[in-house]
């Protein structure tokens, strides 16, 4: 936003939400109240995406047409439940950047990461190690480590962390690639989150995957924090697997089920080892219960059981709106709504703030983690109790996430005010 000359004013906030070409999706989100009945500022979506309200009247159809037809839903319902994924297939290679043969709906995402695992980890005497980041999210470290363990190699020998440079928070791309040609040959997996949960760092996909590629490692990514964040371009990256979850970003609801991308080049190879169930099958023969497996060409293959409809109505629900509003739109705004509260909080000029996500707009998505040096819990306590739904990450990191499709320049503008009044007080 080079063009854009920031003002720090409520009247300047207002008008650029005046003019923002997304500001009718707000109102098709539930916002969180307040106590006193205003709705909260809720910048925590890169946690748990607002319920859209178009979810329950979605859900609503299935659980009647489960109360109207019983089994028979399956070929009678509105939506029939037996080819039902398919329905979220189409839109949710859109948000990432994916040919639908690419993509599936399934399972939640340490679990895809696991099946993932077992067809795309697959170590040798001297290719065995996996590299992720040093501060990987937990659930995807435990998930590598006991890979390896599973395959019975040893987490400190075979696991290869990425740490930033001493002082530094984020990972300098030329370290990565030094770690990749450096380590490369006995690399088996590089495996890392393209956005990262505590930093907001965003990575260069393609680039990682070619340097991963040049040295025979498979490249894997979870896209946790990028999906309907980011334009991810899955395809383009060339990355043989990627996994998310769709409750963050994606607005569909607690727990809800994960997605899946699988390389178009991988796409018919019938021979890859991989768990299988029977809803990876052969659609056409699925139901002849003898013969032996025969996969669904594509990433529909590693489905293992029927799915659970109710979830995936909430994900069709969510996927309506990004669908029409394209993730280049949603991109455009996140940019100028991030700028806009990056150029405030400098504008408070503390000097305990820091802000530990990269600058350049292409290094990040929506969120900013702001480091408030020698702050505690209070400060994150005092700021929830004035009405900001935030995230606090010990020893001394408040997230925050401006979501394109249902935070406003106003209260963006309104958390900053609370965290220098809160500030102020401390
Ligand atoms: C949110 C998140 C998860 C959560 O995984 P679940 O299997 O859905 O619990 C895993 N990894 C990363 C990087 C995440 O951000």
């Amino acid at each position: 936003m080079a063009t854009t000359i920031y003002q720090a004013t409520l009247a300047f906030a207002q008008a650029l939400d005046q003019t923002d070409p997304l500001r009718k999706y707000r109102d098709q989100f539930h916002l969180p109240l307040q106590e006193n009945g205003d709705p909260a500022i809720y910048l925590c979506g890169n946690s748990l995406g607002l319920q859209p309200k178009t979810t329950r009247a979605a859900i609503e159809q299935e659980l009647l047409d489960w109360q109207t037809y019983g089994v028979e839903g399956h070929f009678h319902a509105e939506r029939p439940w037996m080819p039902y994924h398919e329905f979220l297939t189409q839109a949710m290679a859109k948000v990432v950047g994916a040919k639908p043969i690419e993509v599936v709906v399934m399972n939640t995402l340490s679990v895809n990461l696991h099946l993932m695992m077992v067809s795309f980890y697959r170590p040798t005497a001297t290719r065995h190690k996996i590299l992720i980041e040093y501060d990987a999210f937990p659930s995807d470290k435990y998930a590598v480590a006991s890979q390896l363990k599973f395959h019975g190699y040893d987490p400190a020998d075979s696991l290869i962390e990425l740490k930033a440079r001493p002082g530094e928070v984020c990972l300098r791309m030329e370290d990565i690639e030094a770690t990749i040609a450096k380590e490369g040959a006995e690399i088996a997996l590089v495996m890392l989150g393209n956005t990262n949960y505590y930093t907001g760092q965003f990575f260069d996909m393609r680039q990682i995957t070619e340097w991963g590629h040049a040295q025979g490692c498979v490249v894997g990514f979870d896209c946790a924090h990028g999906a309907g964040n980011v334009a991810l371009n899955l395809h383009d990256s060339g990355a043989d697997f990627a996994v998310w979850c769709t409750y963050k970003y994606l607005n569909s609801g607690p727990g809800s089920l994960g997605g899946c991308f699988v390389h178009e080049r991988h796409a018919h190879n019938k021979d890859l080892p991989r768990f299988t169930g029977l809803w990876g099958h052969n659609k056409a023969t699925r139901f002849g219960m003898r013969d032996g497996f025969d996969p669904i060409p594509g990433v529909e293959a590693w489905q293992l059981s029927n799915p659970p409809i109710l979830s995936m109505a909430a994900i069709l629900a969510s996927l309506k709106i990004y669908d029409e509003v394209g993730i280049e739109q949603l991109v455009a705004k996140s940019r100028k709504l991030t700028g806009y509260l990056e150029y405030l909080i400098k504008e408070l000029g503390f000097s305990a703030i820091e802000i530990i996500t990269p600058e350049s707009p292409s290094e990040r998505g929506c969120q900013l983690s702001i480091q408030v040096k020698s702050a505690d819990q209070n400060l994150y306590k005092k700021i929830t109790a004035a009405g900001v739904i935030a995230d606090w990450r010990e020893p001394d990191v408040i997230r925050v996430a401006p979501v394109p499709l249902y935070n406003s320049y106003e209260e963006v503008y309104r958390f900053v005010k609370i965290l220098k009044t809160e500030m102020d007080h401390d």
